[in-house]
């Protein structure tokens, strides 16, 4: 199951013109979960090979302004090209006030909109992975959440089970899924006889902001990834603390302490430009990365290599060749345009889960 993280916005407080607003994608198989939906998130999807699909699930970490602004927008885009499917919104304790003020904003939506407040210790169970919520260090109602597959039972040994006596078919499954089978000639086979040692499963952790806190470092313990922030670096150690954020190197003695495999930074103060930061977090714990937007990290079972960053993996060829001024430059190119918010604009329409809405990265298509 490919599970990964499309980074949609990496920069704190106030975009810039190579960095979004707050937004992360978090897609493992068919789903599709957002973090956060900073200003211009609508279009950072638009803009990226994922597009801007009908997102069941958006999750805010807190209600600072970079991190929901752009919710509203993409409420009414959706509403404008005739939304049916339900979408949940979760975060702190807030959030139906929040929405009392922004409806004002967004007016009727075309579908249900569930509001659901969650609070540290809550965890939404999803059968083959939880999402835990957990508090953060920034002002009383942040949450931070952790995606964690359960334990994938161990290797199946088929030639332990021949070896047993436990003939090829419907008793192999059985075992797989850990059950004791009866052989057919008498006798009994238990599934730690020929199944592996539990293999574990994957964890991805976002903390939105925050300072550096021991409730991270508890949650992130052997992450696969831990996305932290990191509005500041060490130069800025005081300005940090009285705002309750994080240094590059803040972030990094967290990652270190939890054994993490990998330390994502995102968040960075637009006096940043990312190779800064990422040294002074390399000296402390080398498996840093700083993503620019579009950048994809791939969540890769350990055993075929881990986590890895993508560059630039979920940018279009169409942005691509932007630089060189030609493509698009005249709305002629035949690319989505937003045609001033007609619902009846097909560049707005019902986009796939999961498919470029250009066509693009079919590789990408499936997930
Ligand atoms: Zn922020
Ligand atoms: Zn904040």
């Amino acid at each position: 199951m490919d599970l990964d993280l499309v980074f949609l916005g990496t920069s704190g407080s106030v975009p810039t013109a190579r960095r979004g607003l707050a937004g992360t994608l978090v897609r493992r198989g068919g789903e599709r979960m957002l973090v956060d939906c900073g200003e211009g998130t609508q279009r950072q999807l638009l803009r990226s090979t994922v597009g801007l699909i009908e997102l069941p699930e958006v999750f805010l970490t807190h209600y600072h302004a970079d991190h929901y602004l752009g919710l509203p927008g993409m409420l009414k885009t959706f509403a404008l090209r005739g939304r049916e499917v339900p979408l949940a919104v979760y975060g702190p304790p807030g959030l139906k006030d929040l929405f009392g003020g922004l409806q004002r904003i967004f007016g009727k939506l075309t579908y249900p909109i569930e509001l659901v407040e969650v609070r540290d210790g809550d965890v939404l169970d999803r059968g083959d992975y939880r999402i835990l919520v957990f508090r953060v260090s920034h002002g009383a109602t942040a949450n931070g959440y952790a995606f964690a597959e359960v334990p994938r039972p161990g290797r199946f040994d088929v030639e332990a089970a021949e070896a047993l006596g436990v003939p090829a078919g419907p008793l192999f499954g059985r075992l797989q899924a850990g059950e004791p089978v009866e052989l057919p000639g008498g006798g009994e086979v238990r599934p730690e006889q020929v199944l592996g040692e539990p293999r574990p499963g994957r964890k991805v952790v976002l903390t939105g902001d925050t300072a550096p806190a021991a409730t991270v470092l508890e949650v992130a313990r052997e992450a696969d990834v831990l996305v932290h922030e990191a509005t500041f670096a060490e130069e800025e150690r005081e300005r940090a603390d009285e705002t309750l954020h994080s240094t590059a190197a803040g972030a990094a003695a967290v990652a270190k302490a939890a054994e993490v495999r990998m330390l994502a930074l995102t968040h960075l103060s637009n006096r940043y430009f990312g190779p800064e930061v990422a040294r002074e977090a390399r000296e402390i714990f080398p498996e840093t990365v700083v993503p620019r937007d579009f950048d994809i990290i791939e969540v890769r079972f350990q055993e075929r290599g881990g986590p890895r960053l993508v560059k630039a993996g979920a940018r279009t060829a169409r942005e691509e060749a932007e630089p060189h001024g030609r493509h698009g430059a005249s709305g002629s190119g035949g690319g989505p345009h937003g045609g001033g918010g007609d619902p009846g604009d097909p560049a707005l329409g019902g986009d796939p889960v999961g498919a470029s809405p250009r066509g693009r990265a079919a590789s990408r298509g499936a997930r």
